[in-house]
């Protein structure tokens, strides 16, 4: 294990000279995890002539082993303490071989003139695989594909339990089958429909009335996502990753039971495992709930064009979701709970809201629905929901050809066996709690994405998440993944894009008279000639006086608000200043421009308006 250059690594958390009961057992459970995942696993000191000799003995035996040099981290010394509190013993190298203590230089060397040694080496044909991945999405294949790069022997465990209404797909998880990919491309199927509109406005004449075609723009994208199904298998195959169509779940700390849809079962083990399961849409546990809606696990390859619909739920799947409905021309309503958009900026929350509203989504606040029936058979049908105020005793009734549901999704935990094997889930969020190198409580089992607790729910995230942790386990790195300042988007007919905190946060964490909130409106060029909106797009940052003005939070409000945010969140996590903005020279005429000009403070009261027509 080598540290990156200029850089010196670290095994436990940073901050402490002493160990800490808690650094203590998280440094033990790192090392658990070092041991249990290695065929060798060599703890040793670059200097030390004890620590070559062993080191050239496996090497003349040509096996791999892992070293950790503890004089090359910052807390070699308390990995060494915690070792010999493992292993009795107090020196290096210190030298493991299947998970079985073997000793010292002499104790290795003794070991290798009995035979003992050649006997533990040739112990780990015990498991089928290096690595175990259940789940074949974002995270999965991620972690899957480099680890055997790195030369290991990988498996993945990839299996769709169909929708209820039984709707299924291929590999790639949710972004690529029900997620970021459809959603993008209808996304974009809406964008053109005003690219449309605004055409007329640049000279562009055509005298056929414009409609959409569901069918067509549904099957375009399935064909794609099809050739992206087929690119991941592809790409596995090249990597000589096994994959296996299969529903995986624990029976033994290693080993793994794989059930095909034909309800044939094989069981595989593993020294690691990775659980990547991800998501799957909740349900409202109302009658008619599971038997007639529609989740977005069923919208994106809906056979028929859904019609007038009602979206339950108000954060990005649901707010995404109506978005693009309405955009390609449907009646559609959303049902809000509470909320736009939790956990947000809801200043943000809210002109993303308001842009909807003014756009043709009718928004019905406070409610909940409280029973679903089906008023008439179809594709599509005609349901009747009867739905309740939040706030008294009011019952509203409406009738939609579709109700989608969108109120949050549920990790896919429960049913994996975790329970046999002792990995602890949250009771309150069934999500994993792991350590900051994506360890469980159990040490060779690890997890990624959207199942993890209090971590960001997005592809990139679990992608990088993968790629680290099997560098880590395999190839001698200690990079990890972080979770801090990632920049995400809303894509919503006016598309949303943050990075950092939101003003609320901010206030909370730094106190209001340590912020100053640049913010300023602002009117595209393309949108001038159109006749659109002069006062909807809207640029803010938050940045901490007691910090040089650091920009802790960047918002924008629309077009390609994802091509902005991108830039700006490399130059946040360089340490972006309001000086350093002030500084830059603007690209003209662009949207992202917007930030190198700000003045205007929300604290100033100026008015922020654009005059135009
Ligand atoms: P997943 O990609 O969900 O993969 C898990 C896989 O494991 C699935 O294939 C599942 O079927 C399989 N599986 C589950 N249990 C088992 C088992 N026991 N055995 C075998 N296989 C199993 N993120 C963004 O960054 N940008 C976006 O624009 C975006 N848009 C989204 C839009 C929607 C509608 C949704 C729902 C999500 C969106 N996301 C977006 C979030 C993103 O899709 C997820 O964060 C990402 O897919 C998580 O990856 P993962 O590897 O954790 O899980
Ligand atoms: P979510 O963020 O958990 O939001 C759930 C929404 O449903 C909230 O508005 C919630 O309202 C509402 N709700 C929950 N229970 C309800 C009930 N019983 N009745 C009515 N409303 C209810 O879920 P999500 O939108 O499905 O998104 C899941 C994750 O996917 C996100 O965290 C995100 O990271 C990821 N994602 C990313 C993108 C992107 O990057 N563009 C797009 C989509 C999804 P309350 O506020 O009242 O609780």
């Amino acid at each position: 294990m080598s540290s990156p250059p200029g850089r010196r690594a670290r095994l436990s958390p940073p901050g402490t000279s002493r160990l800490t009961a808690e650094t203590r057992e998280d440094l033990r459970r790192r090392l658990l995890g070092l041991i249990e995942g290695s065929r060798v696993m060599i703890f040793s000191k670059t200097y030390c002539p004890h620590s070559t000799r062993v080191k050239e003995l496996f090497s003349s035996l040509g096996v791999e082993c892992n070293i950790l040099e503890l004089d090359k981290i910052d807390d070699g010394a308390k990995v060494q303490e915690v070792l010999s509190e493992i292993t009795n013993q107090k020196t290096v190298p210190n030298i493991f071989v299947n998970k079985v203590h073997v000793g010292g230089c002499d104790k290795t060397l003794q070991a290798h003139q009995s035979g003992l040694l050649q006997k533990l080496l040739q112990e780990d044909a015990e498991y089928d695989f290096d690595l175990i991945v259940i789940g074949g999405g974002s995270g999965g294949l991620s972690c899957a594909k480099e680890a055997a790069i790195l030369g290991k022997k990988v498996l993945v465990l990839d299996y769709v339990v169909p929708s209820p209404q039984g709707t299924s797909w291929g590999l790639g998880g949710t972004c690529v089958n029900v997620g970021c990919i459809p959603k993008k491309l209808m996304h974009q199927a809406a964008l053109l429909g005003q690219a449309l509109h605004d055409s007329r406005k640049f000279g562009w004449e055509y005298s056929q009335q414009v409609k959409h075609n569901w069918e067509t723009m549904t099957e375009a994208i399935q064909n794609y996502i099809g050739s992206l199904n087929w690119g991941y298998r592809l790409s596995l195959r090249e990597k000589a990753v096994t994959y296996v169509n299969a529903y995986g779940e624990f029976i033994e700390p290693h080993k793994i039971k794989a059930t095909n849809r034909k309800g044939q079962e094989t069981s595989f083990t593993a020294a690691k495992f990775v659980i990547a399961t991800g998501e799957r849409p909740r349900y409202l546990g109302i009658q008619g709930d599971k038997e007639y809606c529609i989740t977005s696990d069923d919208l994106f390859s809906l056979p028929y064009c859904p019609g007038k619909t009602l979206v339950v739920g108000a954060s990005y799947v649901a707010l995404e979701c109506a978005g693009f409905l309405a955009g390609i021309g449907l009646d559609v309503t959303v049902m809000v709970r509470s909320i736009l958009l939790r956990g947000f900026d809801q200043e943000m929350a809210e002109r993303v809201g308001s842009y909807m509203e003014q756009h043709g989504v009718k928004f019905l606040r406070k409610f909940v629905p409280v029973m679903i029936q089906q008023v008439e058979r179809g594709s599509p049908g005609k349901l009747k929901v009867v739905a309740k105020s939040t706030e008294g005793s009011e019952t509203i009734e409406g009738v939609y050809n579709t109700i989608l549901l969108a109120i949050g999704r549920d990790s896919c935990t429960r049913k994996i066996g975790l329970e046999k094997i002792g990995v602890k889930i949250s009771e309150k969020s069934d999500k994993i709690p792991v350590n900051d190198v994506e360890q469980t409580n159990v040490p060779h089992v690890y997890a990624i994405g959207d199942i993890l607790e209090g971590k960001l729910e997005l592809t990139p995230v679990a992608i990088q998440a993968g790629k680290l942790l099997a560098r880590r386990l395999f190839g001698g790195r200690l990079e990890k993944c972080d979770y801090t300042s990632v920049p995400t988007v809303v894509f919503t007919p006016l598309e949303y894009g943050c990075c950092g905190l939101s003003e609320e946060k901010a206030m909370e964490v730094h106190k209001k008279e340590n912020l100053d909130v640049y913010h300023t409106l602002f009117w595209p060029l393309e949108w001038t000639v159109a006749g659109r909106d002069n006062n909807a797009c809207y640029a803010k940052i938050i940045c901490n006086k007691l910090d040089n003005d650091r920009v802790i939070g960047f918002h924008v409000l629309g077009p390609n608000a994802g091509e902005i945010t991108q830039g700006y969140a490399v130059a946040m996590k360089c340490g972006l200043t309001k000086q350093l903005l002030d500084d830059t020279i603007g690209i003209h005429p662009t949207c992202g421009e917007v930030f190198t000009t700000l003045e205007i403070t929300k604290s100033s009261g100026l008015d922020i308006t654009q005059k135009g027509c």
